[in-house]
């Protein structure tokens, strides 16, 4: 194991911002830290950079424990959202920071320098000066400086938060091949689902300084923890159900989900869980409907024994979208569906 986060725990005075915090990273695997602002994770990423002294717990690499070991000493690589890149260099004096600090020599440096500014996309851009760079070429610039001096784990701390929506994901997308192509060890820290989704290897959620649930982002999406881990992952409304190996029954009828194993489960509707279907199972009359740019959401009230006694959000097609006051049918999808074994 590459990184292992053992008992970790981080205080500011009286808040325990980290609280027994075990977690690992393997060696080229990429490991995102995702949940709500002020969870703690910015804290346990900077403890791992050296940059804030656990109370508890212990951080190693490689087995060796990295208490004692100063940030620089830990050739870790740093990424911050804003890029914290140096105003009054070029370019390339930027991604070249890092090699002159561990005194790579000048035509080496020039060629890394060559080779990370292809790489992230920014190829003949080293003699710019960064402030005339967008936002998003500044990140890439600061994503090459930090992987120039090929760093044994990067830690990135919401790299992508300070940029507008389609650039964002874009750059997750490419950030994503990056760390692949390049066999990077990271850990990376963000509020946002897709951005965690798009890039790790695996998830871990966090909630009040403790880690809830780790596991490949498929199972966290689908299987979260519990329903407050469910409940971040945009679970609004909780039904309770019988499972009965892949199918399973409740209020709002049968679906097959496959693995859901036996027993009571608790089915957590996100906003397309119910979608509009003159045959669906579910009755309902419309409270409300919003536009959004592909679809119509829909607040439905429910009516049936056992179904949710608040309105639910259901999704309908742009194209003839029911109105406020009609009565509709709507049947399950299971793309919208989470499963989770118990209420916390
Ligand atoms: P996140 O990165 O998930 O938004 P942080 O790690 O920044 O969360 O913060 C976790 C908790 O620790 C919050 O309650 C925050 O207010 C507190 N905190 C963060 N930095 C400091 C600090 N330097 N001094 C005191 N409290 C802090």
């Amino acid at each position: 194991m590459a990184l292992e986060l053992q008992g970790l725990s981080v205080r500011y005075g009286s808040i325990a911002a980290v609280s027994d915090v075990d977690i690992t990273v393997a060696d080229g695997e990429v490991v995102a830290l995702l949940g709500p602002s002020g969870c703690g994770k910015s804290t346990l990423l900077r403890a791992v950079a050296g940059l804030e002294r656990p109370a508890a717990g212990r951080i190693r690499w490689d087995g060796v424990d990295l208490a004692g070991v100063a940030v620089h000493r830990r050739d870790f690589g740093l990424v911050f959202q804003d890029g914290q890149l140096f105003p009054h260099k070029d370019v390339a004096a930027n991604v070249a920071f890092g090699l002159r600090m561990h005194h790579v020599d000048r035509a080496e440096r020039a060629e890394r320098v060559d080779e990370l500014l292809s790489l992230v996309g920014l190829k003949g851009y080293g003699e710019r000066r960064v402030t005339e760079l967008s936002g998003g070429e500044q990140q890439r610039v600061a994503l090459a400086r930090a992987l120039a001096p090929k760093p044994r784990l990067l830690l990135l701390d919401e790299p992508l938060s300070a940029l507008d929506r389609a650039l964002r994901e874009q750059l997750a997308v490419d950030l994503a091949a990056l760390l692949r192509a390049t066999g990077t060890t990271a850990l990376v820290v963000t509020h946002d689902h897709d951005e965690a989704f798009t890039l790790a290897d695996r998830v871990a959620l966090m909630q009040a300084g403790r880690i809830r649930q780790v596991g490949p982002p498929d199972e966290v999406w689908r299987r979260p923890a519990d329903d407050v881990v469910a409940g971040f992952l945009g679970c609004t409304t909780f039904v309770p159900a019988q499972a009965d190996r892949d199918l399973v029954t409740s209020p709002l009828g049968e679906i097959a989900l496959p693995g859901a194993g036996d027993g009571t489960v608790l089915l957590g509707l996100r906003a397309n869980a119910l979608r509009t279907d003159p045959g669906g199972f579910v009755r309902g009359e419309v409270v409300q409907r919003l536009h959004r740019r592909d679809h119509a959401r829909l607040l439905v009230q429910l009516s049936g024994d056992g179904v949710p006694s608040g309105p639910v959000e259901a999704v309908a097609p742009v194209a003839g979208a029911p109105e406020p006051g009609d009565a509709i049918r709507l049947a399950l999808d299971p793309d919208g569906i989470a499963l989770t074994g118990q209420a916390s």
